[in-house]
């Protein structure tokens, strides 16, 4: 039977926050988007203010917070290195104290709960592509650690809430993603190659562009977080959510550069430290158990990206 449900969003009004915030909206759901405004805005959320089964509310997950709501979708943490570095303290309290607080909060009320995890708690890893019992290989002192170790730290704290106290926690490990709504200035290289394109400005490759990257499209990987919580008490995860098809970041540079018809360079500069050589998922759980695969082929997300990027930077001029 469908119910109505009351459902929280922290970092809602985020990339995939504002989209997921939508899609539950869709679905005839009452939704609270919780937000620091950090790197996330108001203007990606501002065209569900006027439905009155969304509520936007300004407020930092690593202090306390009391609601009543049937499930929790904790999504608040930057994502890209330049934000999460920013400020590499508040990035671990970020994800280990808005874990607790979440977590809860969610024990108070007897929500479910899922988890943002990402791939980055696999580190630079030396299996390929990467299986959910990969235990990853994250410098624990390096300048990403702040958010690797603080996303592997609230995994641990989700899993110990489950078990300690039968939490029905989900828990996915998502892989790069993209899409309408990407921060144009979080440096993270889908937006960064576009950006660079439509301005026919240099394509800036870092290391030799041989680093390779799966790229999934926003409305896939909403479709696994949804697919996910509406699983059984029993499947916790983790849960890889992400598109297979892996590619070199000098081949996403040429395709951007073809895709815009942009007169740009390529040019290569120093890889960050610690920046991981390959990434895929291996998506065999997600498949069997959510009965999910990604759709949207890398040409058509691309071209939908570019679009936005296109009127934003119109937008601007
Ligand atoms: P984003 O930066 O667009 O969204 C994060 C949101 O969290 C922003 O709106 C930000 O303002 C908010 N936020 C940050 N700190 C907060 C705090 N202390 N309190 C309240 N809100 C806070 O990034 P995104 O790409 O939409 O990522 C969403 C989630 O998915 C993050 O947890 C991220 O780690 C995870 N993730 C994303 C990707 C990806 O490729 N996009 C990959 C792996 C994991
Ligand atoms: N918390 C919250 N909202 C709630 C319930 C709890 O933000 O509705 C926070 C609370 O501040 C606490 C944290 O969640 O620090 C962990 O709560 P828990 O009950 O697990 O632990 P305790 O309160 O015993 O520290
Ligand atoms: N990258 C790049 N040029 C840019 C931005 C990023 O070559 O302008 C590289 C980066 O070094 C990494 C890959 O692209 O190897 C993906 O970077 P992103 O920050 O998007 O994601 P993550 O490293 O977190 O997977």
């Amino acid at each position: 039977m469908w119910r109505r449900k009351r459902i929280l969003v922290t970092g809602g009004a985020g990339f995939l926050g504002s989209h997921l915030c939508e899609r539950l909206l869709q679905e005839g759901h009452d939704v609270l988007c919780v937000d620091n405004f950090f790197t996330g805005t108001k203007d990606n959320v501002v065209h569900l203010l006027d439905n009155p089964h969304f509520e936007l509310m300004r407020h930092d997950v690593t202090f306390p917070l009391y609601l009543e709501v049937d499930e929790i979708y904790n999504l608040a943490c930057p994502a890209s290195p330049i934000h999460y570095q920013h400020d590499p303290v508040q990035t671990t309290k970020t994800s280990v104290h808005g874990a607790i607080n979440m977590l809860g909060l969610a024990k108070r009320v007897g929500a479910k709960i899922f988890q943002a995890s990402t791939s980055e708690v696999y580190g630079d890893p030396e299996v390929h592509p990467q299986t959910e019992d990969y235990r990853g290989s994250v410098n624990p002192i390096g300048p990403r650690a702040c958010y690797d170790e603080g996303k592997r730290c609230a995994e641990t704290l989700f899993f110990d809430y489950h078990r300690q106290h039968g939490l029905e926690i989900k828990v996915a490990r998502i892989f790069n993603t993209y899409g309408p709504r990407m921060h144009p200035q979080d440096g993270r290289v889908v937006s960064n190659f576009i950006i660079q394109a439509l301005y026919d400005e240099d394509i800036t490759i870092y290391g030799d562009g041989r680093q390779t990257r799966s790229f999934c499209f926003y409305s896939d990987l909403i479709e696994g977080f949804v697919r996910f919580m509406a699983t059984e008490k029993s499947v916790s995860g983790p849960i890889n959510l992400g598109n297979p098809h892996e590619i070199t970041i000098r081949e996403l540079a040429e395709r951007v550069i073809d895709m815009t018809g942009a007169k740009s360079k390529l040019i290569f500069k120093d890889l960050p430290a610690d920046d991981p050589l390959q990434r895929k998922p291996d998506i065999t759980k997600a498949q069997t158990i959510l009965n999910w695969n990604p759709t949207v082929a890398l040409e058509t997300g691309l071209a939908s990206t570019i679009d936005y990027f296109r009127d934003l930077v119109k937008n601007r001029s």
